[in-house]
């Protein structure tokens, strides 16, 4: 199985068929699991046989889906978890205690920045953070109690990328623990670990289900670093469930081809939005008008689904922008087949003050764009005609 390509794996991995010889792996829609003897049973518990005990540790769906995502990531082991925030809050309290300090982007998801700044400062962690595109000033704000590096590249809704192979470097040189958050980019169109990231967390809800039906997350990465996370997360129970996993992992196989589309139709977004007198400036890691294009052509394959711009305007033309859409969906999520519209600065991330919304570039006038699978003439069309409403 290890010959074959990642995408190949994505589609062939899976879990051992029954005595009916499935092709299409069933649904072990069940909490526990049944012993041939009280002794197999004792044996399993102390770990000296391999089995499935209980779908809070495992299940058949739940571990088709973690090997998917350790053959993508080239992760050696992993946890499924109910969400992305089950992911990253796990991967941090796990590996973390009162005392540890933590260097954090400063451009992560908006609940990400609630856990570090409401939620790990109750029990002591604190946490820097510095600047995503400036990876070089990141050594100065290392700690003595400095235990991880928290970061997401590329940010939402900024599109601010980080340096991984510096930050790689940085990590290992001070010991540290380096978590990325790989939601945006996606494992097919970025490996954080092959940079030397520890731990990678995604929130399955996004690009991995991509037809926005389940919620679901995922740890992966080192065995020993993940022994510590899974042992955290089978006593505290954040575990997937075994239809979302099942929905998950079907959804995997067709994360290349699904990837390849999403970035094409953003791509062309970005181009035409770029041409757009009434759209002041286009982000897209793709785009050589983007401060990091050679970066972003050195660490990943494409651009991603995700193209964010400044309206020419105030919060106001913003919102009459949004409610002029005719096709796309006005909602927080991302990574659907459908093209999703959101305006950040009154949503995502309106928990932020104004200052740290303007500190990682989120203005009143910036709009994401979550490109879908739509034909791109009827999503560009649908811009257009709102854009001239105004
Ligand atoms: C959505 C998202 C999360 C959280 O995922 P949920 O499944 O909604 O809990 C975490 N990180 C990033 C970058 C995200 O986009």
């Amino acid at each position: 199985m290890d010959k074959n390509h990642p995408t190949t794996q994505l589609i062939r991995t899976q879990a051992e068929r029954s005595q009916h010889r499935e092709h299409s792996v069933p649904m072990y829609l069940t909490s526990s699991f049944v012993f041939p003897s009280a002794e197999i049973m004792r044996d399993t518990f102390r770990g000296e046989v391999e089995g499935i005990i209980y779908s809070r540790y495992n299940n058949p769906n739940v571990d088709e889906f973690i090997a998917k995502v350790c053959r993508i990531e080239g992760a050696e082991a992993g946890f499924a978890t109910a969400t992305g925030m089950a992911a990253v809050f796990s991967s941090m309290a796990a590996l973390l205690q009162s005392g540890d300090h933590v260097l954090a982007s400063r451009a992560v998801f908006g609940s990400t920045h609630q856990v570090l700044t409401q939620i790990l400062s109750k029990w002591g962690i604190t946490h820097t953070y510095v600047n995503p595109t400036d990876v070089d000033k990141w050594e100065s704000q290392i700690q003595p109690n400095t235990k991880m590096i928290v970061l997401e590249t590329p940010s939402n809704p900024g599109l601010q990328l980080v340096d991984l192979e510096k930050v790689g470097k940085l990590a290992q040189k001070h010991q540290l623990i380096l978590n990325v958050d790989n939601c945006f980019a996606t494992p097919y169109l970025q490996q954080p670990i092959r940079y030397g990231a520890h731990i990678v967390t995604h929130s399955g809800t996004k690009f991995m289900d991509g037809q926005g039906r389940v919620l679901g997350g995922v740890i992966v990465g080192n065995k020993d670093l993940m022994e510590q996370v899974r042992a955290f997360c089978r006593s505290t129970g954040p575990a997937l469930s075994p239809f979302n996993a099942w929905t998950l992992s079907k959804s995997l196989e067709t994360l290349p081809v699904r990837m390849e589309q999403h970035c094409k139709n953003a791509l062309a977004l970005a181009h035409f939005l770029e041409e757009h007198p009434k759209v002041q400036r286009v982000f897209y890691p793709f785009l050589p008008s983007h401060p990091q294009y050679e970066l972003a052509k050195q660490q990943m394959r494409l651009g991603g689904g995700i193209v964010t711009f400044e309206l020419e305007g105030n919060t106001e033309q913003v919102f009459q922008l949004l409610n002029s859409m005719q096709l796309l969906s006005l909602s927080a999520n991302l990574g659907d087949t459908r093209t999703i519209i959101t305006h950040p600065a009154s949503t995502t991330h309106a928990k932020l003050s104004e200052d740290e919304r303007l500190a990682v570039g989120i203005t009143p006038s910036l709009i994401r764009i979550s490109l879908g699978l739509e034909h791109i003439d009827d999503i560009t069309s649908d811009l257009r005609q709102a854009l001239e409403c105004l």
